[in-house]
């Protein structure tokens, strides 16, 4: 007896010396030497009306504890909810986003009025649809490992990304292969213990620069973090996840306290939220806000201008080429923090420990940010990222080359009949088509449908016309419509055995689309498999669930539809 007590007694030591030999380093309190003049708060909150463990309320009373100012929910959904007002809760801002699911990875929009439709599809149409609504979208956990939830649409042109997201940090290190999982099992024991400093630990750069880079050297782009907190976790599920099956941790609190957003505002905050609201959202907007991993050291204060010949801006600001530029840095680093800063992808100056330091720059573009980590065991943790400070050639870009001239064209529609035009619809969908006269006194195919109620199962309602010998004499499509209501309507090619897609926004007013043939995506399989032309034997105007609701009536004129080159 006496034995099997001391033998026990030898395990719990163990067990508690090697947790200690674990634990990560405790959070290091600042003394803010300066004030930069931002406000902390989190983006990307989960709550129980989508995948969340509690309601705002309660998320709001975790935000508080934590001294965040404001946080921004994002529940998942398709954007036709009308967000609820932004509000103060116990001090802090609360405004509600969403989070849409694309095909080609998520997108956080902000600031936006319910749409008229569901929003989804593909990538760069939902972020074309968040921006037509006058909504600020975010790519959400562009570099998961987890290809469905990974960003695709690169070249969509999105307000901003995420380059910190907390819940793909643990998905990371899953990914990484048995180390990294041993790691998480780690920080799993010691989470009780230093909750906030476990979750820091896990926190690595994000693998996706390299395509921030691309879309940074052309235009202005947001580095944002992302919390992604749910404030459960379920290790086979994905996002969303299924609350049967998570453990209530990481907790809001923890995650709150882990990593924040700073944000510079133009003006103080004035307690009241729709004006306050305004302000926060036009800082995110501009760019004006660094990420802080908080669990390292807190608070942060940090500060990076640019001057040259023309003047001085921030972090987020863009200034014209003229001349040398001068970086200034101001920060209240610990000692053994080293900044680095990086134009783009480059490091052009590193290890630099000074709390003040300016760097002269030479002459010419570049996107300048700032990077400020530990040394030491903990050097992969960045402590501080900036937004970049875009200097920029005054004269801009070179746009992209026109669209070669129209040289030849084929109608699709005589303007009189409706004979080579098919409705095709699902069992309990209903569709018609016949002939209207537009303004002009042209004949007008007017597509009529009505998309069964219920719950959304594979509702469509398509007008569709046969090619007669495929379409490769032909580089595009063009058409003119209008509906009854704004809506996204589908417009597909079909071979014997595959779609290929490609939405429009059409608007209660007539405006004329082309699409060109590679701009089409195939529906099932690779998305990127370019149709063969030839063996395009229709082509088909779609009203489906990705961007309609079941229960959908409505009208679209379509005008002049026709094969071109
Ligand atoms: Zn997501
Ligand atoms: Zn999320």
């Amino acid at each position: 007896m006496k034995r099997l007590f001391l033998a026990a007694a030898v395990l719990v030591t163990v067990a508690a010396v090697f947790l200690w030999s674990q634990l990560p380093p405790k959070q290091q309190a600042l003394s803010s030497t300066f004030s930069d003049g931002t406000v902390a708060g989190v983006v990307h909150v989960h709550s129980s009306r989508s995948d969340g463990r509690d309601t705002p309320e309660h998320i709001a009373h975790d935000a508080a504890r934590a001294g965040l100012k404001f946080i921004i929910i994002t529940d998942h959904g398709d954007g036709t909810r009308t967000p609820d007002p932004p509000v103060y809760r116990e001090g802090v801002l609360c405004i509600d986003g969403t989070e849409i699911s694309t095909r080609d990875g998520h997108y956080i929009a902000v600031d936006m009025p319910a749409s008229p439709y569901p929003l989804g599809g593909d990538a760069r149409d939902v972020v074309e649809d968040v921006k037509r609504l006058g909504g600020f979208g975010i790519v959400a956990h562009p570099d998961s490992p987890k290809p469905e939830l990974a960003w695709k649409a690169w070249n969509a042109p999105f307000d901003a990304m995420e380059i910190l997201n907390l819940d793909t940090m643990w998905r990371r290190r899953v990914a990484e292969g048995w180390r990294g999982k041993a790691f998480l099992q780690t920080r799993l024991l010691t989470y009780p213990f230093r909750p906030v400093e476990s979750i820091a630990s896990l926190v690595l750069p994000s693998t996706a620069m390299g395509q921030w880079d691309g879309v940074a050297r052309r235009r202005h782009v947001v580095m944002i973090a992302g919390a992604d907190a749910h404030a459960q976790i379920a290790w086979r599920a994905s996002d969303p996840i299924s609350a049967a099956l998570a453990i209530p941790i990481p907790s809001y609190e923890s995650l709150f306290r882990t990593s924040s957003i700073r944000v510079r505002p133009e003006r103080a905050l004035t307690g009241d939220a729709k004006t306050d609201a305004a302000i926060v959202v036009r800082a995110l907007r501009a760019g004006h806000l660094y990420v802080a991993v908080d669990g390292v050291a807190t608070p942060p204060a940090f500060e990076l201008t640019a001057t040259n010949g023309l003047g001085t801006v921030r972090m987020g600001d863009q200034l014209d080429v003229d001349g040398p530029v001068t970086l200034r840095v101001r920060s209240n680093a610990p000692d053994n923090f080293t900044t680095t800063i990086w134009n783009g992808t480059t490091a052009v100056i590193a290890g630099k420990h000074e709390k003040d330091f300016t760097v002269m720059l030479p002459s010419g573009p570049g996107v300048y940010w700032a990077e400020v980590r530990p040394e030491g065991k903990r050097a992969d943790t960045p402590w501080i990222t900036t937004n970049p400070i875009y200097v920029r050639a005054s004269e801009p870009l070179p746009s992209a080359p026109p669209p070669s001239p129209v040289t030849e064209a084929v109608p699709l529609f005589d303007g009189r009949t409706t004979t080579n035009w098919q409705i095709f619809h699902d069992a309990t969908s209903v569709g018609a088509v016949d002939i209207g006269t537009s303004d002009s006194g042209d004949g007008v195919l007017r597509l009529r449908f009505g998309l069964a109620t219920g719950p959304v199962a594979s509702q469509f309602v398509a007008l569709g016309v046969e090619t007669r010998g495929g379409v490769a004499a032909y580089d595009r499509l063009s058409f003119t419509a209008r509906a009854q209501q704004a809506m996204r309507m589908s417009v597909q090619m079909q071979t014997g055995q595959s779609r290929w897609e490609r939405s429009v926004y059409v608007d209660v007013f007539n405006q004329s689309h082309t699409i060109f043939f590679d701009e089409f995506r195939q529906l099932e399989g690779n998305p990127a498999a370019a149709p063969n032309l030839a063996d395009v034997q229709r082509i088909l105007f779609v009203v489906d669930t990705t961007n309609a609701k079941p229960g959908t009536l409505g009208r679209v004129w379509i005008t002049a539809p026709q094969l071109q080159k």
